[in-house]
């Protein structure tokens, strides 16, 4: 039985999906280059595959491209290799990075014909900034203001066609104007675990660690259809494999490693189990609301809902109500606690909620 507890706040989770800097070193030789590479997603490959290949027989840059899903699913990887397959440059910035308007008009001016700019997290873009990002993606060009008062006069500086692709964890947060703007808009799912086993393989071989199939698919079945979290927690097996075992990772090995590691079969941490634990036990299982469990958990609600939510809830253990949220007869069981009343009534409730 899992003790609730609070050893991950403040500190670096190993399953959560953003970058932690021990990800930074090996992520560059992890990175897929070529769509061929680039492991599952079919549905967006194909997709992206027709609009280069248009776009190359037009001579025209690719259209305007957002890529929306959690953190970690290679949303930068897809743009690399969009930026390569294209044959252009790409110009990496990110949303907080741009602070005023004349920082995103020294990038655009420096783009040559066809580059892609890549701004990570782009809903975190200011509005004065936003405004200035409209004109240049509809016309290529950009408004300049001169001046201050009745003599300011507007002059318009024309640039080079370019592509602008857009990664964020919710598009939900975008503004309208900005969400028009792009031609194409491509979501990412979470991986399935087989896809996440082929990932686990190819990762395995590129950093040479030797590891045979039930120890790519142990290492999968934790990894929350995450690849950046199954290239994080394949090395932290490794260590364990070399330093107690015999340097192969096999299913037990790596099973006994991520168990050390109180990542359990399911590739939940101590705050999943922690929310769980606190909606069954404080709320009798929900609905209750966002803010409120954050707050009971001294975490952010951004942290829960980014990083905890889309997991438990493709596996099936929290449901999300018009009332809030509420834990499943599957998260229970997983815990080995009963079901509470109110979640049982919930979930008949919101059969009919259509949810
Ligand atoms: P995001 O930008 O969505 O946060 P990244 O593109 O930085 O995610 O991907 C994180 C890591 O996961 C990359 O370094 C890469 O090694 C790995 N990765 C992501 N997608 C794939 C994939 N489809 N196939 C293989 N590895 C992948």
């Amino acid at each position: 039985m899992y003790e609730a507890g609070s050893e991950y706040s403040g500190e670096e989770r190993l399953v959560a999906p953003d970058a932690l800097s021990e990800d930074m070193e090996s992520e560059g030789s992890l990175r897929p280059k070529t769509l061929e590479e680039y492991i599952g997603q079919n549905q967006v490959k194909e997709n992206l595959s027709v609009y280069m290949q248009a776009a190359r027989t037009r001579g025209e840059p690719l259209d305007h491209l957002l890529l929306y899903g959690p953190p970690g699913l290679g949303k930068t990887t897809l743009a690399r290799i969009v930026a390569r397959e294209m044959g252009v440059n790409i110009r990496t910035t990110s949303g907080p990075a741009i602070e005023k308007p004349g920082d995103l008009a020294a990038l655009l001016t420096n783009l040559m014909p066809g580059d892609i700019l890549f701004i990570d997290e782009i809903h975190r873009l200011s509005r004065s900034v936003e405004e200035v990002l409209y004109p240049a993606l509809e016309d290529f060009a950009l408004d300049i203001i001169i001046g201050k008062g009745p003599s300011a006069r507007s002059l318009r500086i024309n640039l080079q066609p370019f592509t602008l692709i857009g990664a964020t964890t919710r598009a939900g947060q975008l503004t309208s104007p900005l969400r028009d703007r792009f031609g194409v808009i491509l979501k990412l799912e979470l991986y399935t675990p087989e896809d996440i086993a082929k990932i686990v393989k190819r990762s395995a071989s590129i950093l040479e660690i030797a590891c045979d199939e039930g120890g790519a698919a142990e290492i999968a079945r934790r990894a929350r259809g995450t690849p950046r979290v199954a290239n994080r927690l394949l090395r932290r097996v490794r260590d364990f494999a070399q330093v107690l075992g015999e340097g192969v990772i096999t299913r037990e090995q790596a099973g006994e490693a991520l168990a050390r590691m109180e990542i359990d079969e399911l590739g939940l941490d101590s705050l999943d189990r922690r929310l769980l634990r606190a909606l069954i036990e404080n709320y009798r299982g929900g609905p209750v609301g966002l803010e409120t469990l954050a707050a009971m958990l001294g975490e952010e609600a951004v942290t829960l809902e980014d990083v905890c939510e889309p997991y438990l809830m493709q596996i099936g253990f929290l449901s999300r109500t018009p009332r809030g949220r509420c834990v499943t007869a599957a998260a229970c069981a997983h815990l080995g606690m009963a079901m509470p009343g109110a979640a049982a009534g919930a979930a008949q409730a919101s059969l009919f909620d259509g949810e």
